[in-house]
């Protein structure tokens, strides 16, 4: 399968990784948003949060509980956000479930 994130996640196509354990990979986003721009994805191939379900959901448990230390790691003591882009309308251009971490600024724009 053809997937770039399992490709990071493999090694075979280099990254900037800040966290990694059994289940979850996290490194800097190529192209960062804001100061702070990294990608959390759980090592399991799953191609969007549309595709969560009884069997794979231990995934996002494992992303979830990263997130505060990755966070922590990263310096973002005065909070941060979490971004998932979900298919078509949601603007998700990689198809392996993906967690924006971004921080290191106020968020101005406010979208819900
Ligand atoms: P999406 O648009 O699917 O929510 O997010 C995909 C993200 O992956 C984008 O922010 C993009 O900059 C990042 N990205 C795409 N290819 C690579 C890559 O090869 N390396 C890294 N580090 N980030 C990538
Ligand atoms: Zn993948």
């Amino acid at each position: 399968m053809d997937c770039i994130f399992c490709e990071i996640i493999r090694g075979s196509i280099p990254s900037q990784k800040v966290f990694e354990n059994e289940a979850v990979y996290a490194f800097r986003d190529i192209k960062p948003c804001a100061p702070v721009h990294i990608l959390i994805v759980p090592k399991a191939h799953i191609a969007s949060a549309d595709e969560i379900n009884a069997d794979n959901a231990d995934a996002v448990r494992d992303v979830f509980l990263a997130i505060p230390e990755i966070a922590k790691a990263a310096g973002l003591t005065n909070g941060y956000r979490i971004v998932t882009n979900i298919g078509e309308d949601g603007g998700q251009t990689v198809k392996h479930l993906h967690f924006h971490l971004l921080g290191g600024q106020k968020f101005a724009e406010k979208l819900v």
